[in-house]
Formats: C-alpha cells, structure tokens, sequence
C-alpha cells in the first residue's frame, strides 16, 4: 500500500462497535490495534483515539466522540483519519457527505481505512467513499430483511421468537415448562371462567406473592395477555397471528383457550362505554400523590378516591365526597365562561385553523418516526436501550402535541358557551350529565384536592384547588 504522504501526521483513530454483544468493547480494541499498526507503516503519529462505544453508525444517535474528532479535525488538533473500515464511520450516505464536508474543510486530506483501500483524499477514494457508504447503508437495511425473513421461518417452524425475554410458565429457553407457573396459571383460567374478575386475579398474585417475569407488580394487561395467549395453549403466534403448533407442551388445553378468548370478548361486548354518572370523572387529583381520582361510590355517598392496587397507582390515602366539590367546581366554571379573561382567550379564533393544521402534520411526522424506530428495533439494529433512550423525546413531544390539540378542539367548543355563564346557570341542573362535563372541561384542566386538615368535619372549599385551561 503507497503511502505518498511525506510528512509525520496527527492522526487520529476513530472506532466504534455497533452491537457490543459481549460487553467486553473487545471489537474496539482491535479496531484500535489495527489502526494503530496502519498509522506505523504509513508513518504517521497517532494524536488521539476517539471510541464510541455501542452506538450505531446506522440509526443515526448521536455519537460524541465522532463529533469531537470532527471538531479537533476543523481546530487542526489533528490532521489526519485513521479508521477500520468505512463502515464504522458511518453507515448513512447523508452523514457520509458531511463528513467529506468536513474534512475538506479542514484541509484534510488524509483519510485512511485499514480494510478496503479507499483513501478519501483522492478525488477518485472520495467517489469510492460515496459508493461504499450507500453500499453500508443498503446493507443494513438487506441485513433486517433476511432476519425478519428468518423471524419468519422460525415462527412457521414453532419454534420460539429468538431473543425474547422467558414467558410467564416457561424457562428461559421459552420451550420448557416452570410447573410452579403453569400450576399459577391452569387456576388462573379456571378462575377467570368461573367469573372473577382480571383485577381480582391481580390482587391474588400479588397477595400470594407471585412474582411477574420482569419482577414488578401485576397489572391487568399483564395477566389478559398471559392468558389470552396461544403460547400457553401450544400454538406459535407471530404477528398476532397463530401460524403454527408449537414446539413446546402446552399448559392449558385449546378448549380453554377457546372458552378464554370468548368470555374476553363477551365482557368487551358488556362492559362497553358505562354511561357518565360523575361529573367530575377524569378531572381530579390527588393533592397527596397527583395520580388521577376515580369516582367511588361507598353506601349512599358518591366520592372521589385516590386508588392503589393493580392498574392503579395512587398512594390510596385520599378521600373527598363528590356533592359539594361538584358544586364548587361548576359555579366556578360558569362565572369563569363570563369572565373577561375568557372573552379574550376566545378571540381570535380564525388563526386556530392553520395552528390545528399544523399540530396535526406534526403529530403525523412523529408518529411515523416512532414507528420507524420501533422497525429498527424490530429488525435489532438498534438495541433496547437505544430504542428506549431515541423514542423518550418523540413521546414527550407528542404527548405535548396531542395536549396542544385536545386544547385546540376544546377551545371551538369554548367559543360556543363563551359569554354564556349565567344563561347556562339557569339551565345546569336540567342538562344532561353528558353535557355538563363538557361544559366543564372545556374550561378546566384539573383540579387538585388537597389533603384534609386534621379536625375539619365539613366540607373545606380550600380543598379544592382549580387549575385552568383558559
Ligand atoms: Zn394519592
């Protein structure tokens, strides 16, 4: 290999793992070495070694110290790039190009790979660059083709989904039956035929001391899952899709499996969208904790309760009777939809049109990105930590998107009843229930309840503490 490069460089030595399986970063030392060996025979000194570890080059995460190689390139800390192969640099064409960018405009000129002999100085290793970064590129996306494709063949095979944390009632090795769980599990359904309900079956498990899979507490999701699943009757699913009879001993037979997915669906069809009988339903918090208030009723008195135990996460420790905050809460509301800060904030409403537009097109842009994420991980060319660590942003944004939205639509809503506080005072108790929450969260975000003071019998208005939308 020529090196035509004359004087001493100060190189530095880019190297990165994408995948690093054994946790041992042992991948990047030899990268290191290898590029250590190459700046030796060309000659040049080594300035600094610059490692990202577990960062894919594909996905696009951010990877510091590729970014302070390409700072100390543009300061002309060092002068010079040594590398393993293109494809550790990077594996997308766009960041390719910037790179090029970079070091062109640094001056550089003396990019070296030890395999592949590309030498991005040259006008023709810069075409070649380009050439093998599209290449880098199309091959990661071919790489997730033939694992899906493998995916695939394993599912149709009943084989068990590769990788995939142990089922609750099987081994590590998802094949072999826990008796233990599937004993858990055979009166799990026997229970929940007989009637009772998913949360009272997470009470139990919980009480017992049942542990979940992943050790936390049991939610009825969890447990719906567990028990809706084919896996447990012997059938390979894949896609949600029973594909094929599974290689493993099943833990309930597939006329419980059939007796179980029915009752499912026959409490769906029951228990659908209960009529409204809370005014406040969704709208209160506990001033203890901040989780939401469910609505209970105790003998003859309705109440708001803060909830603990399975699908809830209150700390259970707050009480409030349901009468006189509802009260409370909607002759605010009402004085408020005549308030003057009210006839402004519903001014103006011709410009919520384009803003409702552009909300929607970016909740839609997120949507689809997190979608692509969740491919990517699907495909495994990113992590779980990856996964979790890129997709904690698009959740924040479009949480706050869809809040910015709901707001949006409450706020064409909010126009109507405007100015209309006193009128519909009148009307309150002859409408509907329905409409009286919508009145009502139009206008209010939440509202806080605040502990009550020791020794306090009546009811204490300074309990309640109103946060508004508008
Ligand atoms: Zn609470």
């Amino acid at each position: 290999m020529a090196t035509g490069t004359g004087a001493p460089r100060r190189a530095a030595i880019y190297a990165r793992i994408s995948r690093d399986i054994e946790g041992s970063g042992a991948g990047v030392q030899r990268q290191v070495t290898d590029c250590q060996k190459l700046a030796e025979s060309v000659g040049w000194g080594v300035a600094d070694t610059y490692v990202d570890n577990d960062l894919s080059a594909y996905t696009g995460k951010p990877r510091p110290e590729y970014a302070r190689m390409l700072t100390d390139l543009a300061d002309g800390v060092v002068d010079a790039v040594l590398c393993y192969h293109m494809d550790r640099l990077t594996r997308r064409p766009k960041e390719l190009e910037e790179f090029v960018e970079a070091v062109e405009a640094a001056g550089v000129k003396h990019v070296r790979f030890v395999a592949g002999d590309t030498n991005i100085g040259t006008g023709d290793g810069l075409m070649m660059a380009r050439v093998m970064g599209a290449f880098a590129s199309h091959e990661s996306v071919s790489k997730s083709r033939r694992m899906a494709r493998k995916w695939e063949q394993d599912a149709l095979e009943g084989k068990p989904r590769h990788g995939s944390t142990r089922p609750f009632g099987y081994a590590p090795d998802c094949i072999t039956v826990v008796p233990e769980e599937a004993a858990i599990i055979r009166e799990l359904v026997n229970r929940f035929l007989a009637g009772e309900s998913a949360r009272s079956l997470c009470t139990w498990l919980t009480d017992t001391g049942v542990a979940t899979v992943a050790g936390g507490n049991w939610q009825t999701s969890t447990l719906k899952q567990i028990l809706t699943s084919g896996r447990i009757a012997g059938y390979r699913e894949h896609k949600g899709v029973k594909v094929a009879k599974a290689v493993w001993e099943p833990i309930i037979t597939e006329e419980q499996h059939r007796q179980v997915l029915a009752h499912v669906e026959a409490r769906k069809r029951s228990g659908r969208r209960a009529p409204q009988r809370y005014l406040l339903s969704g709208l209160l918090r506990c001033g203890r904790c901040g989780t939401g208030l469910y609505s209970s009723r105790r003998e003859d008195t309705r109440r708001y309760v803060c909830q603990a135990g399975p699908d809830h996460y209150g700390c259970g420790r707050l009480t409030v009777v349901a009468d006189p905050v509802e009260r409370l809460i909607a002759d605010a509301v009402l004085f408020r939809l005549d308030s003057p800060e009210m006839a402004r904030a519903t001014s103006g409403k011709s410009s919520s049109d384009e803003r409702t537009a552009a909300l929607s097109e970016s909740l839609a842009t997120d949507e689809a990105q997190m979608e692509e994420l969740a491919q990517a991980y699907a495909a495994r060319q990113i992590r779980m930590a990856d996964w979790l660590t890129a997709k904690k942003p698009i959740e924040e944004r479009i949480e706050t998107t869809r809040r910015n939205l709901a707001r949006m639509n409450g706020h064409s809503d909010l126009a109507r009843i405007a100015g209309h506080g006193k009128q519909l005072s009148q009307q309150w108790t002859s409408l509907n229930l329905g409409r009286q929450h919508a009145i009502v969260k139009a206008v209010l975000d939440h509202g806080v309840i605040r502990p009550m003071t020791p020794g306090v019998r009546t009811f204490d208005a300074a309990r309640v503490v109103p946060v508004w939308r508008v």
